[in-house]
């Protein structure tokens, strides 16, 4: 994966202060290469590329992160942004049915999809109905009679003995059907050939006519990956289309289709569907796409996790505080520990930081029950002495043991330790240094 090798990369420029040009070259390196993997069409990844290195010059260095980890942030925002930023919702008619059409190859999951939607539809208050506008291929009405069933959705199909019927009398007349029973959507499902044909594009291009849909989706299978792009553009040219719809996102599919049919026809990605449940379906999220392309999720978690501990609103707080009457009290220690653990494994994290290699073996054998008996024996104190540990003399130490079930050595070297940390934030405050993680057991 990505995290794996940038992980090397991550060895030479972990430390340095700046982005280098050859910094930014080498993770420019690794990230073309994972986004191909994604299955990115070339052009769109070399586009793309130009456009992070770009920025990645222009870009202020950030105290939390590393350089290759400011790059990956750079990455992933952008990603972003090219895949639409915020999710784009439907568009519903302002009076009578809003009419959606899909569009797609065969076996793309334009089937499945309708049902998914109209299921999706039905969850808020709409009360949608199923056209069977694929009069092509054996069983394809049936198939969607089954799943309307199965979502408890109408389904409007030709009526058998109709001879083969004509999907464009069928969509116009199921547009009425919709009137007379109240339907506020109505969801077409279409044909589609197992290649891109004139024929099947005339036949799209003329129910879209009939019907004139509020929105036409594009249905598009995932896993097809590169050639996901050419049937996008098609079937711009052919029916056009206003979104996209990308299914079969449970399977390997890194899902770079996402960014090239973005890139290339300017058309969002508004719906994604992952598998063979009728609840197996959500809006498209940009991010969360993002972070799959990627294909680093764990990565992303940690400089989101890196920037918040080094969040300078916080170690300006901090330091306010020293400022204040009473000082660094025990309860701020107590709330310190606790942000700790919040960032989750701590060697993971500060092993990521820039300047945090030298404290790796202490951190290493950091134990995160730790915490939890600095937390027992706070919580035995009286707020009195969380606010003043001065006033913890030997007959409270005492007592403070017995209520958290711990050693009177054990509370010695949790004060000992509050107050080294204590002298340490006074330090950082003097000296506007880096916060750093005051306390730390080790
Ligand atoms: P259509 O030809 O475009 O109508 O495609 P279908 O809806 O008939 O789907 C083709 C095949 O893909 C069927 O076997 C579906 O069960 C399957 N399928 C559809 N959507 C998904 C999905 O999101 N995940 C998986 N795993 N299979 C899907
Ligand atoms: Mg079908």
């Amino acid at each position: 994966t990505l995290s794996d090798r940038l992980a090397d990369t991550f060895k030479n420029l972990r430390g340095k202060g700046r982005l280098s040009e050859a910094d930014i070259d080498a993770t420019a390196r690794e990230i073309r290469i994972a986004l191909l993997e994604a299955d990115v069409a070339l052009p769109v990844v070399k586009e793309f590329v130009g456009a992070v290195k770009e920025r990645a010059r222009g870009e202020e260095v950030s105290g939390a992160l590393n350089p290759a980890q400011q790059i990956i942030k750079i990455v992933h925002e952008e990603l972003v942004t090219i895949l639409g930023g915020e999710t784009r919702r439907l568009r519903y008619a302002k009076s009578g049915p809003t009419v959606i059409m899909l569009a797609g190859l065969q076996g793309a999951g334009k089937t499945t999809l309708a049902a998914k939607l109209a299921l999706w539809l039905k969850d808020q208050d709409k009360t949608p109905m199923l056209v069977a506008a694929d009069l092509q291929r054996p069983n394809a009405v049936q198939q969607l009679q089954v799943n309307g069933e199965r979502v408890g959705v109408p389904v409007f199909a030709p009526e058998p003995g109709n001879g083969t019927g004509n999907p464009v009398d069928v969509a116009r007349a199921s547009i009425e059907e919709a009137k007379r029973k109240l339907h506020d959507v109505v969801i077409i499902d279409t044909a589609g050939r197992l290649g891109v044909d004139a024929e099947l594009m005339q036949q799209a291009k003329d129910i879209r006519d009939a019907v004139q849909p509020d929105e036409v989706l594009f249905v598009v299978d995932a896993m097809i990956g590169q050639d996901a792009v050419v049937t996008a553009q098609a079937f711009l040219d052919g029916v056009g289309y206003d979104g996209v719809v990308l299914t079969k996102l449970d399977g390997d599919a890194r899902g770079g289709a996402a960014l090239s049919i973005r890139s290339i026809t300017g058309k969002p990605v508004m719906f994604a569907s992952s598998g063979e449940k009728m609840t197996d379906f959500d809006l498209f999220h940009p991010d969360r796409m993002a972070s799959r392309i990627l294909d680093m999720g764990d990565m992303l978690t940690l400089i989101e996790q890196a920037e918040k501990a080094f969040d300078s609103d916080q170690a300006l707080k901090a330091a306010e505080k020293l400022g204040t009457k009473g000082g660094f009290t025990l309860e701020d220690f107590l709330q310190q520990m606790q942000q700790i653990r919040k960032l989750g494994s701590m060697t993971k994290i500060m092993g990521m930081l820039p300047g945090m290699g030298q404290f790796r073996d202490q951190l290493e054998n950091f134990d995160e029950r730790e915490i939890d008996r600095i937390q027992a024996i706070i919580q035995s104190m009286t707020p009195a002495e969380r606010e003043n540990p001065k006033i913890i003399d030997g007959s409270r130490r005492a007592r403070i043991a017995k209520g958290s079930g711990r050693q009177v050595s054990d509370v010695n070297q949790l004060v000992d330790r509050f107050f080294e940390a204590r002298k340490m934030m006074e330090q950082m405050a003097r000296g506007g240094g880096m916060p750093g993680m005051p306390g730390m057991p080790g």
